[in-house]
């Protein structure tokens, strides 16, 4: 199966052949030295000095972690939203009383710097801005770089949902002044599902200290207390450490300049494939298209999810669906982790001849 779905990604051999590996005690010197390398590479490919917290759960649970460990209830946050990830933290934030106060962009659209600014100043209360810098429903990437300048001129705490950019595309933790970034293993990082990362300014953590929501298994100070041991305070997913430790290498050796320019060169194949064959890329203002993940709407009257599944039966291309409004035509396909244009070629050419079979050919001049 060519799984092109924006996590979970396929696995190296190298990594798959970690995963096969027996168990250890995960109080041992041979569990600490695999923690200390894991989060030491984690940390060069987060740009960050700060702490950086392995948990056991996905993505989600990074998330989770971030609103449990910063704020009490009654707390007021801004959530910046351009999509479904982005609803998903607001409705985290919400779940543990925090006062939530909303900026929704519509589903295709950027989030802007300036209105996140204005929303800032006319609300001092505000503790701090939740953000998604990828979104994955849509693929849209925010300009992290210029809506961090704003948060941070306005002196809040800027949290950012990195799950599907950190490791592919540029964020840039402590230049940036982020103060938590999320991540999770089965995003950029060539590992199975089971970790999510969270990295962590001295900011987040003086944060930390006063924030009263309820929390245990997700007490990040604990995990920073045990982490100073080599340890976890809970029994670790230890396949998907073994893995990420094999993964986290082969990222290491091929250098994060060289991950993130393959990340975007493999991404504008990817766009100018669905253009060339026809379909509409969605948004179609590409000023910040992701380079993750591709999302597009099937021409004419074609139905997604017929094309998905004929994808799926007749060549073993896995895709994504769509979200939002424009479901019933939206696909999409993840780029990201382990990934070169050699694995993108045979969906589009799949993709065609679906397209062209179920009846609605892109006209001659687009094809390719
Ligand atoms: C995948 C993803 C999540 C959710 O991660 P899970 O591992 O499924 O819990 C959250 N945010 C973004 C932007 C994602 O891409």
């Amino acid at each position: 199966m060519n799984l092109r779905t924006p996590g979970p990604t396929p696995l190296p051999p190298s990594v798959r052949e970690a995963l096969s590996r027996d168990m250890i005690n995960h109080r041992s010197p041979e569990f600490a030295s695999m923690l200390l390398e894991i989060t030491e590479n984690l940390k060069t490919l987060f740009q960050t000095k700060n702490d950086l917290v392995i948990l056991t759960s996905s993505g989600t649970g990074g998330l989770e972690a971030t609103i449990s460990n910063i704020f009490s209830p009654g707390d007021r946050v801004l959530s910046v939203s351009i999509g479904y990830f982005g609803d998903r933290w607001a409705s985290i934030a919400k779940a543990f009383g925090l006062d939530v106060k909303s900026l929704r962009y519509e589903e295709g659209k950027a989030a802007d710097a300036s209105e996140i600014a204005s929303a800032l100043k006319a609300d001092p209360a505000i503790k701090a801005v939740l953000i998604t810098h990828n979104e994955t429903s849509t693929g849209v990437t925010n300009d992290l770089e210029t809506i961090a300048k704003a948060v941070k001129s306005e002196g809040r705490l800027l949290l950012v949902d990195g799950i599907s950019s950190i490791g592919s595309i540029e964020l840039k933790t402590d230049a940036w002044d982020c103060d938590v970034v999320v991540s999770g293993s089965q995003k950029s990082w060539m590992s199975p599902p089971g970790i999510a990362i969270v990295a962590l300014s001295e900011r987040a953590w003086a944060a930390n200290a006063e924030a009263k929501c309820p929390r245990f298994y997700f007490d990040l100070a604990m995990a920073r207390k045990s982490a100073v041991n080599g340890e976890t305070p809970w029994t670790p997913g230890m396949s998907t450490f073994y893995a990420m430790q094999d993964a986290l290498r082969m990222l290491m050796v091929e250098g994060l300049d060289n991950i993130l320019a393959r990340h975007h060169r493999i991404a504008e194949f990817t766009r100018n494939g669905l253009k060339a064959i026809g379909m509409d890329l969605f948004p179609a203002d590409l000023s910040r298209a992701s380079d993750t993940v591709t999302a597009f709407l099937t021409p004419g009257g074609v139905p997604a999810r017929t094309v998905q599944s004929r994808l799926r039966d007749e060549f073993e291309i896995e895709i994504a669906e769509g979200r939002g409004e424009l479901a019933s035509r939206m696909l999409r396909i993840g780029h990201l982790g382990w990934v070169t244009e050699a694995d993108i070629t045979p969906v589009l050419s799949a993709l065609e001849t679906v397209v062209a079979d179920l009846g609605t050919a892109a006209p001659a001049g687009q094809r390719a």
